[in-house]
């Protein structure tokens, strides 16, 4: 390991008080980890990555790992804990997610309740000093989508609308700009051209979708995460299950839908790559028992991004790949 640098930058000073902290939080999280076991003493011989030229960068969903990514550009290194397919409304920590936090400079979150199991954690490393941002909750208040099952509660799900994605970019450039203030104009730029991109996608999902009928405007999906997207798109969305996956549909909350989809002739379902399409199916046996044929339409990315290499691997792809399904699923000119 070389020698401590004599003139520490203020990036580097920053590291040494939260490599404290870290010694502080990681020693109360012993007593309370979840799995009942004993964090390993991963921070007694300090950082564990002392040398690093670049801070390390935190982040719960891909979505958001693709945002901060796109913000910070190579001025900072991201490590995103839910891998591809994984739902994060039913994801908790692991002991080991929970060692990578600690070992950030800066943590970034989706927030209103998405991460719904992983709260305590993160309050913890908040309590330590380091950024803890919520992207979506730096969001004004009017411009979130209340829950219509629970009205105490906002819509998580604000990725799917690119403009109001892209609004939350400049409070990452400034969270960002706390870990590496050399680079804060970097960020700064770098969060207006995300701006400009999401504009771009924007305009492109309009012209998508511009082919569907009024009739053929009907959104069915597993659950309840294209409000944002309808509302911008300007589709009604139905949701097999809740803006939560936590609980099963009821039954009544499946014959109710497949009533409607049946008296309104919607042609086409969508499953989720992260949710079961147990009840997207159902729904379709449901129809069909009724004489009104459902298609399936191609799955679509709700909660996660694609794997490596697929077309929805990044956030402008899920999107453009949701449009396109959707349009072909309802119908649309191709
Ligand atoms: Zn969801």
């Amino acid at each position: 390991m070389p020698a401590p640098r004599a003139t520490a930058s203020p990036a580097a000073w920053l590291r040494l008080g939260w490599t404290y902290c870290l010694m502080l939080v990681t020693a109360s999280l012993v007593v309370g980890c979840d799995d009942g076991g004993n964090l390993p003493d991963k921070t007694a011989a300090g950082d564990p990555r002392p040398d690093r030229a670049r801070p390390l960068v935190v982040c719960t969903t891909p979505m958001v790992g693709d945002l901060v990514r796109a913000v910070g550009g190579e001025f900072i290194d991201v490590d995103v804990l839910l891998v591809a397919g994984v739902d994060p409304h039913l994801w908790s920590p692991t002991r080991a997610d929970t060692l990578r936090v600690l070992a950030a400079d800066a943590v970034f979150l989706n927030g209103l309740q998405l991460e719904g199991r992983a709260g305590e954690s993160f309050a913890r490393v908040e309590a330590s000093g380091r950024p803890v941002v919520r992207v979506a909750e730096t969001l004004a208040k009017s411009e979130l989508r209340t829950d219509q099952a629970n009205g105490s509660h906002f819509d998580p799900h604000v990725w799917m609308d690119p403009v109001l994605w892209a609004k939350t970019a400049p409070t990452v450039a400034t969270a960002l700009a706390k870990v590496s203030p050399d680079h804060a104009k970097d960020f700064e730029s770098r969060a207006a051209q995300f701006g400009t991109n999401a504009a771009m996608l924007d305009r492109d999902i309009k012209i998508e979708l511009a082919s569907l009928p009024v009739s053929q405007r009907v959104l069915v999906t597993a659950h309840d995460a294209f409000g944002y997207f309808g509302r911008r798109y300007d589709l009604e969305v139905r949701g097999v299950q809740g803006v939560s996956t936590e609980s099963e549909p009821s039954l009544a909350a499946i014959e109710a839908l497949v009533a409607e989809m049946c008296e309104r002739s919607v042609p086409a379902i969508f499953a989720e790559t992260t949710v079961s399409n147990r009840s997207v199916q159902a729904i379709v046996e449901g129809c069909a028992a009724r004489g009104h044929e459902v298609r399936l339409g191609e799955p679509l990315y709700s909660d996660s991004l694609g794997p490596a290499a697929s077309e929805g691997a990044t956030w402008m792809g899920m999107l453009r790949h949701n449009a396109r399904a959707i349009a072909a699923g309802l119908g649309g000119r191709r």
